[in-house]
């Protein structure tokens, strides 16, 4: 499958990464948006919540999961933004579905 996140999953592309297990990977966004900007990309692949079966679910639970444990790490103590883009209106470029994590500074919230 011509994924590009299916392939740093595989370890065919560069990245740097902030932590990994069966279920996730979360690297540096290569075009950050914010002081910080990760991606937590869950394992298997699939493109829209409305595709997903039980199994990724859990593997999306999971991350939600994880994603707080990693609080020095991701540096979200003062808190932080977390974006799932679906489609075409949100602008969903890579459809592999992936959260964004911004944090490290404070953020703008209006309307687009
Ligand atoms: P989307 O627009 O699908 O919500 O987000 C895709 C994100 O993946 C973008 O923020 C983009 O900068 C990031 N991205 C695309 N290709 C790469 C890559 O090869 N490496 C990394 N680290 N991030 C990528
Ligand atoms: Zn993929």
């Amino acid at each position: 499958m011509d994924c590009i996140f299916c392939k740093i999953i595989a370890g065919e592309i560069p990245v740097t990464k902030l932590y990994e297990d069966d279920d996730m990977i979360i690297i540096k966004d290569i075009d950050p948006k914010a002081k910080n900007h990760f991606l937590c990309i869950p394992k298997s692949h699939f493109k829209l919540l409305k595709d997903m079966t039980q199994k990724q679910s859990e593997q999306l639970s999971n991350c939600l999961k994880k994603i707080p444990q990693l609080e020095k790490e991701l540096e979200l103590v003062n808190g932080y933004r977390l974006i799932i883009n679906q489609g075409d209106d949100a602008m969903q470029s890579v459809f592999h579905l992936h959260i964004h994590i911004l944090s490290g500074q404070k953020m703008n919230w209006q309307q687009a």
